[in-house]
């Protein structure tokens, strides 16, 4: 029987698992929409105008440098399981095992044109896009003096939403003296549904993310919902309308729909469920791991949505397909936590590392701390000496 391993999606998931199946040579195709991998977790950087947007991104030819490693750049748009093909705009490919790694998309809560009507963080175009189009409300502004174009409002108050914000509260001050705006005209808000942001960190720390917001001068608006959104309008529960040049959602995930459409089991988020090897549980030749995968601890709770998860996962994946196909035991995921860390600008953060809470610049350095060993973990010192240059400020 042959064994003709496919990769589809090349974000954290993927390439760890490419990166171990290249560890014991075995040969592989990977499909993915770009020819560089992109850093999820730094995009509110690109768009918050840090860095340009390539700095966010390694050509996956620079990580995967196996011959036997085949890489093709196509968008996915069906995964055949019953041909054994995964469908893409420039042709089929055929697999004997499936890793499927695509990630996320924006959830809207079936929210009246939130969708068509904001700007979402995604990927390196996005980023891009969001970037140019709060430049352009700036120019707007110069040319017809409504002061809206300079309201800025991020929906969704999690690790996204809070990041960009911080990011945000850096550049803008700058944009002004490029454009020589009045400071006091610019209004960034968060708009959050649930009574707090930042769940994922403690109460403690989460009141000096809130501090620390808004003495930079953020507005945070927790217990607000958006319940319709129109352009340059968004509308709130019990409040008056926002008016807004920028609208930007980062308020839920959920999985690529490629899997409830490919027949997979998958829950109210579209994740598709795996087994405690990252086995699907329509198919034992099929891994699904990161955002895609629907996938419990040994508590029996959700492994969250997070590029640290996905990670653990495309290893464990890398290693049981090798497995799997020589006939070995399979390896179990047991999550490790390290924490979690939300950046509140270039310099400081909040949040906890390996369980100790840390704020401010330590915070900052913990995080900038925690993308040189994701380059590391991908590629070694020579990637890490490639691009730290341009992306890791230490
Ligand atoms: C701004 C921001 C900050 C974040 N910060 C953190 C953080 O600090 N810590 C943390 O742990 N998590 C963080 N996250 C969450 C984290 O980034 C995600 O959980 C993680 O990216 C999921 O990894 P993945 O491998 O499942 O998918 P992704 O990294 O999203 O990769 C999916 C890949 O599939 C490709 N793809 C998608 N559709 C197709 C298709 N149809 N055809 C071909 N290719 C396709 C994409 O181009 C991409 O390369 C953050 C997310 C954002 C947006």
């Amino acid at each position: 029987m042959s064994n003709r391993i496919l990769i589809i999606g090349a974000g954290y998931a993927g390439m760890l698992a490419a990166t171990r199946l290249e560890r014991v040579s075995e040969p592989f195709t990977m499909v993915n929409k770009d020819p560089y991998h992109y850093f999820t977790t730094l995009l509110h950087e690109a768009a918050g105008g840090r860095g340009e947007p390539t700095h966010y991104t390694v050509q996956i030819k620079d990580v995967l440098r196996k011959p036997t490693s085949e890489v093709i750049v196509d968008e996915v748009t069906k995964i055949d399981r019953e041909r054994r093909v995964v469908v893409g705009k420039s042709g089929e490919y055929s697999f004997d095992y499936l890793i499927i790694t695509l990630g996320w998309v924006p959830e809207y809560f079936g929210i009246e044109g939130l969708k068509e009507n904001s700007l979402v963080l995604r990927n390196v175009d996005t980023a891009a896009h969001i970037r140019n189009h709060i430049e352009q409300q700036f120019q707007a502004y110069l040319s017809d003096g409504d002061e809206t174009h300079l309201r800025i409002v991020v929906g969704g108050g999690g690790l996204t939403g809070i990041e960009l914000l911080g990011e945000l509260l850096d550049w803008v001050p700058k944009l002004c003296v490029k454009y020589g705006v009045n400071p006091s005209l610019v209004d960034l808000q968060n708009v959050e549904a649930m009574p707090n942001i930042l769940p994922q960190v403690s109460a403690t720390l989460r009141e000096v993310a809130v501090q620390t917001l808004t003495e930079r001068g953020a507005t945070l608006r927790t217990n607000t919902k958006i319940v319709k959104a129109e352009p340059g309008v968004l509308h709130v529960d019990g409040a008056e309308p926002i008016r807004a040049g920028t609208i930007i959602w980062t308020g839920g995930v959920r999985a690529n729909p490629l899997l409830a459409e490919a027949g997979f089991t998958v829950d109210r988020r579209g994740k598709a469920k795996v087994n405690a090897y990252l086995q699907s549980v329509d198919d034992e030749r099929i891994f699904i791991g990161g955002d895609s995968a629907w996938c419990e601890d040994a508590e029996g709770k959700p492994v969250p949505p997070t590029a640290q998860a996905a990670m653990q996962m495309g290893k464990v994946i890398g290693d049981n397909v090798s497995s799997h196909i020589h006939g070995q035991p399979m390896r179990m995921l047991t999550l490790k936590n390290k924490g979690t860390l939300a950046s509140l600008g270039p310099e400081v953060g909040v949040g906890d590392a390996f369980g100790i809470p840390v704020k401010g610049v330590a915070a900052g350095l913990a995080k900038e701390a925690t993308k040189v060993e994701y380059l590391w973990e991908l590629g070694g010192l020579r990637l890490v000496a490639d691009k730290t240059g341009e992306v890791v400020h230490i």
